[in-house]
C-alpha cells in the first residue's frame, strides 16, 4: 500500500516532467506560433491595403485634376471662343458658352476669364457672370500669382492644374491659354474641395467616408492622405475609412482558429489522460514483475514453510565461508536432523509436524549469530554454518545448548511434544575445503550420533569415515548375498528348560559368511541391513527357514529375531501370516522376537500389530528386556507372552551388587503377568543356578550351546 502510494508520488512527478511539461511547451508554442503568425499577417495585410489606399487617392487627386483641364480644354481649345475673343465680344454669347457652359457642364462654381494684359474681362460664379466682376482678396492675389500669370512658350504648358488654398478654403485651379487674334487670354476655373468634390473623388478612388480638415487629419483614423501643391504647400487632409482586410481575416480566421485551438487542446487531455492510464498500468505491472522476480527469487532460495536458506543457498553460503576458511581459522558446519521426528507426523498429523519445524526454525535462528546461517535441507534436517566459529568449546556449547533448547517441550494445538535432534560436526579447514567432502562427512558425524543412540552431537572423525566405508561396501556385498542367499544361513541356539536337560526352543540366528572378509558378525550386518532396507526380504527368509525348521522339528517351538524396521513396515502382520501359511508351518509353535523399542517408537500401531499376530496364533517375546527404556510399565499395556532377560543382566549376577535381586523381582512381575521368564547369556553353572533360584523358566547360552548349523541340532533334540 505504501508502496503504491509512493509509487504514484513518484510516478506522477516524472510523468509531469517528462510528458505533461513538454507537452504544454509544444502547445504554447504552437498557439503562440499561430497568434503571432495571425496577427502578423493581418498586420501586413492591413498596411498593405493601406499603402495601396493611398495610392489611390493620390491617383484620384491628380486624375480629377486631370479631368478638371480636361473640362477647360473643351472651351480653350474651341475655336467659336477664340473668334469671339478676336472682336469685341458678344457678352450674352460669351455668359452662354463660357461661364454658363462650364456650370451646367460640368458644375465649375467659379470661372474667370483674363485678357492679354491680366484683367478680369468676365467673372462667372456658379454660370452667373458677375457685374463688377470682383473677387475676394484671397482669389485676388492668385489670380496676381504665378501660377495664373506665367506665360508658357511650350505648347503643353498653356495649360495647368493644382490644388490651391483661397483664404480657408481649399480648391482646385486650372488655367488655360485661349489663343486668340487679341492675345493671349486665359480662361480660369476654380472648383471648391466640397463634399461634391469628395463624392465624386470616393467614388472614383472606391474609399469610403472621405473627409477633408485643413490642419490635421482627425485623431480617430489612420487613414489619411496628405493632400500638397505641386509647389509643395501642404494644403490639407484628406482622411478615409480604411479597409482593414487583415482585421476581416483575423475575424473570418479566429473563430476556426479557436476552435482547432479548443480541440487540439482536447485533444491532447484525452492523449495525456491515455498515456497516464497506459504508463501507469506498465509501470505498476512492471513493478509487480519486479516484486514477483524478487519472490521467485527468494522462493528459489528458501524454504517456504520456515523462510529459511533453502539447500541451494546455503550451499552458496558455505562455499563463500569455506572460501574465507582459506585464509583465517576454522569454519563450521553443524547438520542437524530431530530425533523421531516421523512419529510427530504420523500420530499427530502433517499440520503439527509443520508448525513443529517452524518452532524449530526459530529456536535456532534465536541461538546463532546473525552471521550464521541456519538453513533447511528438507525433511527435519538442518544446517548451520559458522563462518566465524571461535574456540572448539564454544561450538560444542553451541551444540549441546542446541540439543538442550530443542529438547523443550513444544506446545502445538494444545498438546504438549517432545522431540530431540542429533547433531553432526564438521571443521574446516581440518575436515577439509570442499563443501560437498564437507556435508559428507557432516552426514557421517550425524549418522553416528544418531546410532550412539541419539540426543547427542558427534565430531567428525576420521574412523568414522572408513567405518562408513566399509559399512556401505557391506552394504552392497549384502545385496549381493541376498539375490541368491550365497553365504547366508540360518544357524540355531537351543533354549533349554531350566534344569538345562532338554531342548524346549531353538532361536534362529542368521549367519553370514562374506566371501572375503569371511564370518561377519550379525552386530554389524543387522544395522546395515536395517539401514538399507535389507532387512525386509532378510526377516522373510529367516522367518521361511525357520518355518521348515519348526516342520522338521514338532517337539520344540522355533523363535525368529523380528527387525524394529521390518516390525514398522505397513502390512507387516498380513506378510508373516502369509509367509507361515505358505510354509504349511503352525503359527502357535512360532515365536516373534521384539524389542522394547518396536514398543516405544509407536505404541498404538506396535499394540495393534501384537495384538493380531497374537489371535493368528503366534506367540510374542520381549527381547533384550532389561535394556533400553525397558520399564515394566510396557509390560502391562503390551500383551506379550514372554520375556527374555538381556545378557548384560545375566552377566552381571555375581558381579553386581542387587543384582540377584533385580532378576529376581523382574521374574516374578512376569509371573504375575502370566509371562514366561527366559534369560539370554547363560555361560556358567553359578549363573545357571541364580537364575534357577530366581524362578527363571528358561535358559538360553553358550553354557548350553552356541548357535550351530540344524545339523547339529537334530543330534542334540
Ligand atoms: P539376540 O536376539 O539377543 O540374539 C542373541 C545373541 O546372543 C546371539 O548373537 C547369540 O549368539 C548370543 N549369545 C547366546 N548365548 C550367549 C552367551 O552365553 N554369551 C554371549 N556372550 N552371547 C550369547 P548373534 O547371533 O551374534 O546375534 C546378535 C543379534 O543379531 C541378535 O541378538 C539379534 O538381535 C540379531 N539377529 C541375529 N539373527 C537375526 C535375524 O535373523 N533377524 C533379526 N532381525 N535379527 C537377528
Ligand atoms: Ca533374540
Ligand atoms: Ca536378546
Amino acid at each position: 500500500m505504501i508502496n503504491s502510494i509512493k509509487l504514484s508520488a513518484g510516478f506522477r512527478r516524472t510523468f509531469v516532467r517528462e510528458v505533461i511539461l513538454p507537452l504544454l511547451a509544444i502547445l504554447l508554442l504552437t498557439f503562440a506560433g499561430a497568434g503571432v503568425g495571425l496577427y502578423w499577417g493581418s498586420a501586413v495585410t492591413n498596411s498593405g491595403a493601406r499603402e495601396q489606399q493611398q495610392r489611390m487617392i493620390e491617383a484620384s487627386f491628380t486624375q480629377s485634376l486631370n479631368e478638371h483641364l480636361r473640362q477647360l480644354r473643351s472651351l480653350t481649345r474651341w475655336t467659336p471662343l477664340a473668334e469671339q475673343l478676336s472682336a469685341t465680344p458678344d457678352r450674352e454669347w460669351l455668359d452662354r458658352n463660357t461661364g454658363g457652359w462650364l456650370y451646367e457642364m460640368f458644375r465649375h462654381p467659379l470661372v474667370v476669364l483674363l485678357d492679354d494684359s491680366d484683367r478680369r474681362v468676365a467673372v462667372w460664379r456658379n454660370g452667373q457672370s458677375v457685374a463688377d466682376r470682383h473677387v475676394d482678396p484671397a482669389l485676388e492675389r492668385l489670380l496676381q500669382g504665378p501660377l495664373v500669370r506665367r506665360r508658357a512658350e511650350a505648347a503643353d504648358a498653356r495649360e495647368r492644374a493644382d490644388f490651391v488654398r483661397i483664404g480657408q478654403r481649399v480648391a482646385a485651379l486650372a488655367v488655360g491659354e485661349i489663343a486668340s487674334a487679341a492675345g493671349r487670354w486665359r480662361l480660369v476655373s476654380i472648383t471648391f474641395l466640397d463634399d461634391g468634390y469628395l463624392r465624386s473623388l470616393s467614388e472614383r478612388s472606391q474609399l469610403r467616408q472621405l473627409l477633408f480638415s485643413a490642419d490635421a487629419p482627425p485623431s480617430d483614423r489612420q487613414s489619411w492622405y496628405a493632400l500638397t501643391s505641386r509647389q509643395g504647400d501642404r494644403l490639407g487632409y484628406v482622411s478615409w475609412d480604411a479597409d482593414k482586410p487583415g482585421g476581416q481575416m483575423l475575424h473570418t480566421l479566429g473563430p476556426f482558429t479557436l476552435l482547432s485551438v479548443a480541440l487540439i487542446t482536447l485533444l491532447c487531455l484525452f492523449m495525456v489522460r491515455r498515456i497516464w492510464t497506459s504508463s501507469l498500468s506498465l509501470s505498476q505491472s512492471l513493478l509487480k514483475l519486479e516484486a514477483s522476480e524478487a519472490q521467485a527469487q527468494h522462493l528459489a532460495f528458501h524454504d517456504v514453510l520456515t523462510g529459511l536458506p533453502n539447500r541451494a543457498l546455503v550451499d552458496d553460503r558455505l562455499t563463500q565461508a569455506l572460501a574465507a576458511a582459506v585464509r583465517h581459522d576454522q569454519r563450521v558446519a553443524l547438520l542437524l536432523d530431530l530425533d523421531r521426528f516421523k512419529n510427530i507426523n504420523d500420530t499427530y498429523g502433517h499440520h503439527a509436524g509443520d508448525a513443529l519445524i517452524i518452532e524449530v526454525a526459530r529456536r535456532l535462528s534465536e541461538m546463532v549469530r546473525a552471521s550464521d546461517t541456519v538453513g533447511r535441507l528438507g525433511g527435519d534436517e538442518f544446517i548451520i554454518v559458522l563462518p566465524d566459529a571461535g574456540t572448539l568449546d564454544a561450538v560444542q556449547a553451541l551444540a549441546k545448548r542446541i540439543i538442550s533448547r530443542l529438547s523443550e517441550p513444544y506446545l502445538l494445538a494444545e498438546n504438549e511434544l517432545w522431540v530431540g535432534v542429533s547433531i553432526g560436526l564438521t571443521l574446516a579447514p581440518a575436515d577439509g575445503l570442499d563443501r560437498q567432502e564437507l556435508m559428507r562427512k557432516a552426514d557421517i558425524a550425524l549418522y553416528e550420533a544418531k546410532n550412539n543412540g541419539r540426543g547427542q552431537y558427534r565430531q567428525f572423525e576420521q574412523a568414522m569415515d572408513e567405518s562408513l566405508r566399509s559399512r556401505q561396501q557391506m552394504a552392497a556385498d549384502l545385496r549381493q548375498a541376498l539375490v541368491n542367499f550365497a553365504g547366508l544361513a540360518v544357524w540355531y541356539q537351543p533354549l533349554m528348560e531350566i534344569s538345562g536337560q532338554r531342548v524346549v526352543g531353538l532361536e534362529a540366528l542368521l549367519r553370514w559368511q562374506h566371501p572375503v572378509r569371511g564370518s561377519v558378525s550379525p552386530a554389524d550386518f543387522i544395522a546395515i541391513a536395517e539401514e538399507t532396507g535389507l532387512i525386509i526380504p532378510l526377516g522373510e527368509w529367516v522367518l521361511r527357514e525357520a518355518c521348515r525348521t519348526a516342520i522338521a522339528l514338532p517337539q520344540v517351538i522355533v523363535a525368529v529375531n523380528v527387525s524394529p524396521v521390518q516390525f514398522r513396515t505397513a502390512g507387516v502382520v498380513d506378510r508373516i501370516i502369509e509367509i507361515v501359511q505358505q510354509e504349511g508351518a503352525d503359527p502357535q509353535r512360532m515365536e516373534l522376537e521384539i524389542t522394547e523399542g518396536v514398543l516405544i517408537e509407536d505404541e498404538h500401531a506396535a499394540r495393534d500389530s501384537i495384538v493380531a499376530l497374537r489371535a493368528a496364533g503366534f506367540r510374542i517375546a520381549l527381547d533384550d528386556f532389561g535394556t533400553g527404556y525397558s520399564s515394566l510399565n510396557y509390560l502391562s499395556s503390551f500383551p506379550v507372552d514372554k520375556i527374555k532377560i538381556d545378557r548384560s543382566f545375566t552377566q552381571s549376577l555375581g558381579v553386581a551388587q542387587n543384582s540377584a535381586a533385580i532378576v529376581e523381582s523382574v521374574v516374578r512381575l512376569g509371573h504375575a503377568m502370566g509371562l514366561t521368564v527366559t534369560a539370554e547369556g547363560v555361560e556358567t553353572e553359578c549363573q545357571k543356578n541364580a537364575l534357577a533360584d530366581a524362578g527363571c523358566n528358561q535358559l538360553q547360552g553358550y553354557l548350553f550351546s552356541q548357535a550351530v548349523p540344524l545339523s547339529e541340532i537334530l543330534k542334540m533334540v
